[in-house]
């Protein structure tokens, strides 16, 4: 099936007999792999009697020439697949299998993408970017302190250069358009962290994406926002630059250098919300961040700090 997705990623039409006999197979194996090529990864394709078959939108697939063309100074190697449970577990299993850190997986799709707690990061074929990079963390806790809310600045910026003006950021590893999610991002951790340990850095950016039935909350992508279809090697190549800077600076300063600048772009500053632990939920206003990358609420007029992975921030209904 793939083979026949780059057969016709120009986006030209193609006759099914030339498809056929590039493949090998008859005319009706090409209709039906067409059939599957549409429902599975769900591209639309043009069917025209007389013309054959075209992709509605030609396609770009990742290129790791063509992202060290558009970040000449990156060094982070770089593994591609087409299609992976999910770029944190390649990147998990790379780095137990010696691969040195730091190193980057991007894949073409995800079968099992994730977001937090187990829940599911859908990522369909050929459009949008599933993206991890592994670094090794030597220095220990300090240096992990607020890093999703870095990352989440550096994934913020990236869209913005690629014209996505409105991207902002909801505490604690979101960002989102207005109410709409266009990224997300998930760090996960392996070894001591105390001591010497790899953390993976997740993110998931909608570029191309403009429909996904299956992700059951507001969502949107870079197309969808500017308009046009992007390159996602060099939204590969922008996202990857600005992380390099951002994370030079955590390194350097700690996120206390950084604190005010996320908390300028908080989508949900000083906004009425609900934080959502488990089956509890408390009700306060939108300080901002501590020097930690903790949520600084307001409670009843008292401020109050709250971390953990298990924190979920929602907007009030009043608010
Ligand atoms: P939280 O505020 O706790 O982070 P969340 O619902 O945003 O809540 P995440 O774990 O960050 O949870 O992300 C997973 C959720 O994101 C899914 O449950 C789904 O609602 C949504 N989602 C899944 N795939 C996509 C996607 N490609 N684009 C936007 N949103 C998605």
């Amino acid at each position: 099936m793939l083979t026949l997705l780059k057969l016709l990623k120009d986006g030209r039409f193609h006759s099914g007999e030339a498809l056929g006999a590039a493949l090998g197979v008859s005319r009706s194996a090409v209709w039906k792999q067409l059939q599957h090529l549409e429902a599975e990864l769900n591209l639309p394709i043009h069917k025209v009697r007389g013309k054959g078959y075209q992709l509605a939108s030609p396609l770009v697939f990742l290129n790791a020439e063509n992202i060290a063309l558009n970040a000449p100074s990156l060094e982070w190697p770089i593994h591609i697949s087409d299609s992976i449970d999910s770029t944190n577990t390649e990147g998990l299993r790379l780095a137990n299998s010696g691969c040195p850190a730091p190193f980057l997986v991007l894949a073409e799709q995800q079968t099992a993408g994730r977001g937090r707690r187990g829940r599911k990061w859908v990522s369909p074929y050929a459009q949008n970017v599933y993206y991890s990079l592994i670094l090794r963390i030597e220095s220990g806790l300090s240096q992990l302190e607020g890093l999703s809310l870095v990352v989440g600045l550096a994934v913020m910026r990236a869209l913005r250069e690629s014209g996505v003006q409105g991207a902002a950021l909801k505490w604690p590893n979101d960002v989102l358009v207005g109410q709409k999610k266009i990224a997300g991002i998930l760090l996960e951790l392996v070894g001591d962290p105390a001591d010497i340990c790899h953390v993976v850095i997740g993110i998931g950016i909608n570029v191309n994406m403009r429909k996904a039935d299956e992700v059951d909350q507001q969502w949107t992508s870079v197309q969808l926002e500017t308009g046009s279809p992007v390159d996602r090697n060099a939204l590969v190549a922008k996202l990857s630059m600005q992380l390099q800077a951002y994370l030079e600076r955590h390194k350097t300063n700690g996120f206390v250098s950084l604190q005010e600048e996320w908390e300028q772009n908080h989508a949900w500053q000083g906004r009425s919300v609900s934080l959502i632990a488990g089956v509890n939920q408390i009700d306060g206003v939108v300080l901002g961040v501590d020097h930690q990358g903790a949520l600084r609420l307001s409670v009843n007029g008292v401020e109050k700090i709250y971390s953990g992975g298990e924190l979920s921030l929602r907007l009030r209904d009043d608010s």
